[in-house]
């Protein structure tokens, strides 16, 4: 059996089979009892040869045949590349002889038809990179490709857009698979492919430079903010609306309000100007030079049907109605409020107190307001910023309405605690920094 092997081992499959013939009857006898064994392991020998190529498999091309190095059956036009990995002996075979030896060069898990199927499958890639070269980067930069316009595209573009990205990925995997005979559907779908970036185009060049349109920059910024589902609503239609409005607080889109406020107040004393650091309006031009502010996003959304100009706004853009939404800028505006509304208060039943508490004793870093009542002379404490905003337009000329009559109701509803002056007086001299009366 040794000296078969040593023999014959470059030969092919026939001279062996041949050689077997001359065997005597005991040689055949022991090579019987040996056959199972043997045959298992040089069956495992084979392997793979994946340095002819990564598929260990060819089909020629045009017709051409080989013989079977295995058989020696002619007229082979699949070939299956094999190696013996104990000798190194390379093989060209046919698929009939993997199949009728039982080998499993691919391994366990593979069969030849999986291996032909991979085969045939790469090389309908190759053909279908040779058609369409770019084809593939585009479909990897598909949905980035959005972003490459001025302006943010609606949402049923977009459907339609990505609708046709699945039908192309559809056509491909057909002709890959070879489902496909040629490039015929696939073309169609590159016809819907060019048609709607002609309209995307279309989309872009009619609407940019638009009032309210949602730009590129306002998407970015939705984004980064996280804010979802303003996003989706600004994809309904394209442009700002008074739902959205208050949401979008990027950059231009901001100067852009701004500008339209500006406008409409162009016939009062006010001068509205953006502070980019903390994002809110700053409100000049009142008396005794009061500064107010409020945050971008609540004049937005309190403004936002003005600016929109539509018709009928639920809150219009008046001299009243900013100082009413604002608050102070800071304590010193605070303390000329309160200044004022002291001066307009003098025949009041009800006395504004600021200061006599100590030295130390500071209202607005408190943020609390002391209103005495003349009659009992008992004193409430109330919170600061709430009372400014209860009573800013009457300091600022704002409102015409009786501001003692509203101070008188303000204190009678209160239902704070009433402290004579001389407690209050005491307990913020010993003991400033607590809250507690
Ligand atoms: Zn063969």
């Amino acid at each position: 059996m040794y000296d078969l092997c040593r023999d014959n081992l470059d030969e092919n499959a026939k001279v062996i089979h041949d050689k077997l013939d001359e065997f005597t009857e005991d040689q055949i006898n022991i090579t019987n009892g040996m056959l199972s064994d043997i045959i298992l392991r040089c069956r495992s020998e084979w392997v793979a040869d994946y340095d002819t190529n990564k598929f260990a498999m060819n089909i020629l091309k045009n017709n051409e045949k080989i013989s079977c190095e295995l058989c020696g059956y002619h007229s082979i036009h699949e070939v299956f590349y094999i190696k013996n990995r104990v000798n190194n002996t390379r093989l060209r075979v046919g698929s009939s002889c993997i199949t009728n030896y039982e080998l499993q060069p691919f391994g366990k898990g593979k069969s030849v038809k999986q291996a032909r199927k991979e085969y045939l499958q790469s090389e309908n890639e190759i053909q279908l990179s040779k058609q369409y070269p770019e084809l593939r980067k585009r479909l990897e930069k598909w949905n980035s490709r959005l972003n490459d316009y001025d302006v943010l595209i609606p949402i049923n573009i977009e459907t339609e857009y990505n609708a046709i990205k699945e039908k192309i990925k559809h056509e491909i995997t057909r002709y890959i698979e070879g489902k496909a005979k040629n490039f015929d559907e696939l073309e169609l779908s590159l016809e819907d492919e060019r048609s709607i970036l002609k309209r995307l185009d279309e989309y872009n060049y009619n609407n940019k430079g638009k009032e309210f349109v949602a730009t590129k920059e306002i998407k970015v910024w939705l984004e980064r903010n996280h804010k979802k589902r303003t996003l989706e609503k600004l994809k309904q239609s394209g442009y700002v609306n008074s739902e959205t409005i208050a949401d979008i607080q990027e950059k231009n889109f901001v100067e852009f309000v701004l500008s339209i406020i500006r406008t409409k107040l162009k016939n009062t004393s006010l001068s509205v100007n953006h502070n980019l650091v903390n994002d809110i309006f700053v409100i000049t031009g009142l008396e005794d030079n009061v500064q107010l502010k409020c945050g971008v996003g609540k004049t937005l959304s309190t403004f936002g049907e003005e600016i929109l100009s539509k018709e009928n706004p639920l809150v219009k853009l008046t001299v009243a109605n900013v100082v009413i939404v604002s608050e102070p800028l800071n304590s010193n505006s605070t303390r000329r409020i309160i200044d004022r509304l002291k001066k307009k208060n003098y025949k009041s039943d009800i006395r504004i107190l600021t200061g006599g508490f100590g030295k130390e004793y500071d209202y607005v870093a408190r943020n609390e307001i002391n209103l005495q009542i003349k009659r009992t002379e008992m004193v409430i404490v109330e919170n600061l910023q709430r009372f400014i905003q209860e009573f800013k337009h009457f300091a600022l000329d704002i409102s015409i309405t009786n501001v003692q009559q509203r101070l008188n109701d303000y204190v009678d509803k209160s239902e704070s605690k009433k402290y004579t002056l001389k407690y209050l007086t005491d307990l913020r001299d010993t003991d400033f920094n607590k809250r507690k009366y």
